[in-house]
Formats: structure tokens, sequence, C-alpha cells
């Protein structure tokens, strides 16, 4: 990600003529303006093909994030103290320290040995994330974290005060190879994937702002201090292009204090924008988190555009294996859609995306509208409140259970529906 990723990614200038020209096709049904997606103020890259790149791969020789405790098991965090000629214990001891309460400084560590604290803390405690940038708003019930991983590579976080829930919407990725047409991230493709401790360590982090007061809030110590308690992967990655580290990372939220965090599975949302072989495997992790398809558009014309790819994806591939995880796990899944002005909106779209999930049998699935935020002038702009209730309208007529999200102000960055999920 650029520094540019942690402020809104699509530009708006000079889009009038280019959206006048794009919205003078008709939806083939109603007659309604067909807008078409393209990106605005940057050039997505095409392959030779003329279709939008997609990478699914990091590039090559891409130096590794150093070893962190967040990185291993229990047992692995045993070994590497016995390597350094110390007690097995002292493995709890630090993962105490890391994962309850947040911390990686020798001071706060009374209980590890003087002499060999500096030495244990720079084994298993490499600096992963610096601050860059911590933007506040909602009267501080928001924070947008920008942080400069151990190469310069920058990624954002971003921490929400609900009513019940702290939620925290993180990275997986540095840059995004699957190159949507709203989203700026992807520009550059895939620079390298995320590690499992670098996932971790925002979590990690965000819980230590917590603990500081600067969420607001009273608990902030003892058995029931406030804490993340709520995970979506809504910002930079698409979090199944880096299968395994992301699945290291979401087993270790749950896993017991001190090996992991301790989380509720149900509390995570993986989400993706439809990549069928990895969504097959999701069953097989055996932990009940939330799988939530970012689809946007029922029928392939558009969302070979929309979400490029579903070139490689089509929509009834993507459905089938969000079925098969309902059939493998009985855990619901979430169909994210960001309803987008005379772009995906019409209502046919909401009844062809009822009758494909019908088709595949009923209780297994219910959709979230995401509502955008208008942007004037932009292709990228929010659905009219009529346009809104049809859509939702023609979904529950047909028996699909569906959840208008409160967005708190978001826009379509982002939108692959970790942005949806946030809300939940
Ligand atoms: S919307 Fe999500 S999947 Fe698409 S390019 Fe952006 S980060 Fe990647």
């Amino acid at each position: 990600m650029t520094e540019r990723a942690s402020e809104p990614q699509h530009h708006r200038s000079g889009t009038s003529r280019a959206v006048a020209a794009r919205a003078d096709r008709k939806d083939r049904f109603t007659g309604r303006p067909q807008v078409r997606p393209t990106a605005e103020g940057w050039k997505q890259p095409m392959g030779t093909d003329g279709r939008p790149t997609l990478q699914f791969a990091q590039k090559p020789r891409v130096k590794q994030p150093p070893m962190h405790l967040a990185d291993m098991t229990m047992a692995e965090r045993q070994e590497k103290m016995k390597e350094l000629g110390l007690p097995a214990f002292r493995a709890k001891q630090i993962s105490v320290h890391y994962f309850t309460h947040h911390t990686t400084d020798p001071e706060k560590m009374s209980d590890l040995p003087k002499d060999r604290k500096q030495e244990i803390v720079e084994t298993f405690f490499p600096p992963l994330l610096t601050e860059v940038k911590r933007l506040v708003t909602d009267d501080g019930r928001t924070i947008k974290f920008l942080w400069r991983l151990f190469d310069g590579a920058l990624v954002e976080s971003v921490l929400m005060r609900y009513p019940k829930r702290i939620t925290l919407c993180i990275s997986s990725q540095c840059g995004c190879g699957m190159n949507c047409p709203f989203c700026a991230t992807g520009q550059n493709g895939l620079t390298r994937n995320m590690s499992t401790a670098e996932i971790l360590d925002q979590i990690v982090q965000a819980n230590r702002i917590i603990t500081e007061g600067a969420l607001g809030g009273t608990r902030h110590e003892g058995p029931d201090a406030e804490r993340v308690n709520n995970i979506v992967f809504m910002g930079m990655g698409e979090p199944l292009a880096n299968y395994k580290r992301v699945m290291n990372a979401v087993h270790r939220m749950v896993a017991d204090q001190p090996e992991g965090l301790g989380m509720s599975a149900r509390g995570i949302t993986v989400s993706t924008v439809g990549l069928v072989p990895a969504i097959r495997k999701l069953a097989d992790e055996g932990v009940p988190f939330t799988f939530a398809l970012s689809l946007h558009a029922p029928d392939d014309e558009l969302r070979d555009d929309l979400i490029p790819v579903n070139s490689r994806w089509k929509v009834d591939e993507a459905l089938d294996a969000a079925r098969e995880y309902y059939d493998k796990t009985g855990r619901r899944v979430s169909i994210e859609y960001a309803l987008i002005k005379d772009m995906n909106d019409h209502p046919w779209r909401a009844d062809l995306l009822a009758d494909k999930l019908n088709a595949r049998g009923r209780g297994w699935v219910h959709v979230n509208p995401i509502p955008l935020n208008p942007t004037p002038g932009s292709i990228w702009t929010s659905s009219t409140r009529q346009a809104t209730n049809e859509f939702i309208d023609r979904l529950e007529a047909k028996g699909i259970p569906t959840t208008l999200r409160d967005t708190r102000g978001k826009e379509i960055d982002g939108a692959c529906g970790q942005l949806a999920a946030a809300n939940d």
C-alpha cells in the first residue's frame, strides 16, 4: 500500500464526462442507465488479453519479515527457549506478556531473569509494526492506523467502537493482486503476503491502544477489560490469496491464552472476492468463523468487470463453493453486496440474486447490502434510497434474509465485503 491508501483511494476529479459516456448504456430490462465499472483517476493494469491482470502469488525473492513469537506454536516457542539455554516455562511467561498484557517492553517483564531479558525480547519480539499515522474520527469511536512494516511497506487497520463490541479491520497483504476497479490498492499489484505475526500484531497493538484508553471506555484493566472482539479482513489484500498465514493467524486468534488471543471464532469474519479453490479448503479448518462472499453482482457480464477474479471463477462456481461451506460447517454464509448507483442496483439483479441463492436451497445464506457514501461526480456512488429499498424488498419477497448495513460513512474502498462485515 502507498501512503495514499490511508486516504480515500478513488479519485473523483474529471469524472462527469466519463460518467455521462458510460451511463448512456441502458439496462437491458428496465431501460435504466447501466454504468459500467471502470477505475477513476488511476490506470487499472491490463493484460495482453485486454482484461485486468490478476496476481495470485507474491513477487519472487521478496524479503520476509523476521520470525516473531506470534509466528510460533507454544511448542516452537519452548523449543526456541531451550535453544537459548533457558527453561521451557519461559515461553509461557513471554506469551502472557504479549497475548494477555500486549507488551513487548522488557521493563514490564519483571518475571524474566534480568541478565537475559534483552536477549529474550530481541529473539521473540523483532519490531513488526511501526505506527506512522493515527486518524481519529466519530468522536473518538473510530481510529484508523497506518503502519510501516519492517521493509517499509505500509498497511492500515481500523479500530471501531460499537455499543456491544469493538471491531478491528485488518490487512492481510501488502498490495493486492485482485485489481478491482474501485480500489486503488490493486494498482501496483501484490508486493508480498503479510506474515502470521504481522497480521496478529495489528490486533495486539489495537488491544494495547484500548488499554491505554485511546478508544475511550473505562474498563482498561482486569479480567473484564475491553478488547477487540470482532475481526474483519477488510484492510489491504485478499485474505484467501494468503491462505496459509491468514489461517494460522485465525487459529492463533481463537487459541486459548497464552498460546493465542483467546477470541471467540464467531466474532471473526473471513471474506473473499471469490477464490473458489480456497473457499473449498476453508470448511476443513474446523474453526466456526463467519464466511463472507463479496459478490456485488449476480451476473457474470457485470461481475467480470466489477470483480476481475470473476473471469477465473464465475458467479455460479463461487455460490456453489459457498453453499458447500454451509453444508460442511452448518455456518450461514454472508453475501456482501455494495449497492452502487445504476451499476448493480437494478431490480432484476435483486431477483436474479435471490433466484440463484434459492436454487441452492433455503436457510443457508443471508445478504448484506452495503450502502455507500454519496460521492457526487463519481460512478462509485450510493444507490438512491428508493433503489435500495426496492432491492431489499425484492430479495425479501423471495424469502432471502437481508440486512442493510450501518456502514458508519464508509466508501467503496475496501468494499471487498470485509467492509460490510465490520458493521455486523
Ligand atoms: S477490493 Fe479487496 S480484493 Fe479488490 S483490489 Fe481492493 S483489497 Fe484487493
